[in-house]
């Protein structure tokens, strides 16, 4: 491939947002220059004002292939990231089958994901009840990392795990040092909860806020923060909910503990007041909780107490969402957000100050470290892979299926007037989104720790 240079007044790096021209050579950065510094006989492609970003990084996603390809696939999901600004997805081990608890569907994985991907992926491995000694060779197959429940996780085939089962796994965990990540909510709250609940109604989303208190989440972290303590392996909180639990993760990793911290676009934007009664589409777990609560979450990614903003995109078929029951006992929870996470995380950010940098800190840099990539993805940067977004901050639009570029075309955005439009998404210097469409053939690639 031949040089060419990519130019923009707002160029996203390290060093702060600057204007300069990105090298790029054989699909890794060359250099950053000053735009002055741009050598001759090279093409230029001039975005002006549309800043530049690195590609961003989701370590939160449920591809669901193979095994419910018709909730999403790689095809579908890798498109719906290239618009989103997104060139490297890890992707959850469970609601896909077999779920990725063993080598042989990790395999499985790969077969399935072959010349389909739009975005470079990665695999998050699972432990589950029955595991423990696949553990280090689904390590030794390219994981970068592992993902457990400590709750039901609402689908059969991947089992949560109980204090003996985590105990059995945990020195395997530590001994290759890779991240486990936690759902971390307790079932003795949640199941008590939903007791009291039996008799409420179902259609109004305080009855679900309700039946999963942040205690689940609180006691949840604190075990796994002691457990933390004496197994000494890398702790990480997935998708946390309740505001709650900062003052003691603060400690934690004040006091030197390996713990880090992820939290979600939807629970930065909405919040439980504008959950309309029976809009099954809000329903995730944890859940949604108040607006106060949703300031002190941003409270908490100021400080640094939450490192990274990941999308946790869970879709399924629009009639498991039971939309016409309004049933929030019922309906499947999760979010699908893939598509709209940036400007859904602009819009927020940008009014409380934040600059593109911190976006670039809580989804491209933060999620690669995550998984162990944050030498080759996340940054602007010499020896990086090119892989770009192209993002207008003050241009607004409303949202609407025509941004969704997954399976199945439902979000709770739709509607809502958002900041900051995807114009073009590159990976490894070749533009694989550009204004709602998708140029050349699938060439995303598996990565391997
Ligand atoms: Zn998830």
């Amino acid at each position: 491939m031949s040089r060419k240079a990519f130019l923009s007044r707002r160029v996203v790096t390290p060093q702060g947002i600057i204007a300069a021209a990105v090298l790029v050579e054989d699909g890794r950065i060359l250099d950053v220059v000053p735009p002055d510094q741009l050598p001759a006989h090279v093409s230029v492609d001039d975005f002006g004002d549309a800043a530049i970003l690195p590609g961003l990084v989701d370590s939160h996603i449920h591809i669901n292939e193979p095994g419910r390809t018709e909730w999403e696939g790689f095809r579908t999901a890798t498109r719906a990231a290239a618009a989103g600004g997104y060139t490297l997805l890890v992707d959850m081990p469970l609601n896909c089958l077999p779920a990725t608890t063993t080598v042989a569907a990790l395999e499985a994985k790969r077969k399935a994901a072959s010349g389909q991907c739009h975005v470079d992926w990665m695999a998050w491995g699972g432990v589950v009840n029955d595991n423990q000694e696949h553990v280090e060779s689904l390590a030794a197959a390219g994981v970068p990392g592992f993902k457990c429940f400590l709750i039901h996780p609402g689908i059969d085939g991947f089992t949560m795990v109980n204090e003996q089962e985590l105990r059995a796994a945990l020195p395997h965990v530590a001994r290759i040092g890779l991240p486990l990540l936690v759902h971390a909510e307790l079932p003795g709250p949640v199941d008590a909860a939903t007791h009291r609940l039996a008799e409420a109604d179902w259609s109004k989303y305080a009855t679900y806020l309700q039946s999963r208190p942040d205690e689940a989440e609180l006691s949840a972290i604190r075990w796994m923060l002691s457990l933390c303590r004496k197994f000494h392996f890398r702790l990480h909180i997935v998708h946390l909910a309740t505001s709650q639990a900062l003052d003691m993760l603060r400690a934690a990793k004040s006091g030197g503990l390996p713990v880090s911290v992820e939290t979600c676009p939807h629970y930065l934007h909405l919040s439980s007041d504008k959950i309309p009664d029976g809009q099954t589409l809000f329903k995730c777990a944890p859940p949604i909780r108040s607006r106060e609560n949703r300031e002190k979450l941003w409270q908490g990614l100021r400080e640094g107490v939450i490192d990274l903003v990941a999308t946790d995109h869970s879709p399924c078929p629009p009639e498991m969402k039971r939309l016409s029951e309004r049933n929030f006992r019922t309906a499947w929870g999760g979010i699908a957000g893939l598509s709209l996470a940036l400007p859904v995380m602009w819009t927020e950010a940008s009014v409380r100050g934040f600059t593109l940098s911190d976006i670039t800190r809580w989804m491209a840099d933060g999620p690669a470290r995550l998984a162990g990539c944050e030498t080759r993805k996340g940054r602007i940067a010499k020896g990086f892979d090119a892989d770009f977004v192209v993002f207008e901050p003050e241009t607004e639009f409303i949202a609407t299926e025509d941004h969704l570029h997954y399976r199945h075309r439902v979000s709770p955005y739709l509607g809502e007037k958002l900041r900051g439009v995807v114009k073009a998404t590159y990976l490894r210097g070749d533009c694989i989104f550009s204004d709602g469409e998708f140029p050349g053939e699938p060439e995303g690639r598996e990565l391997r720790r």
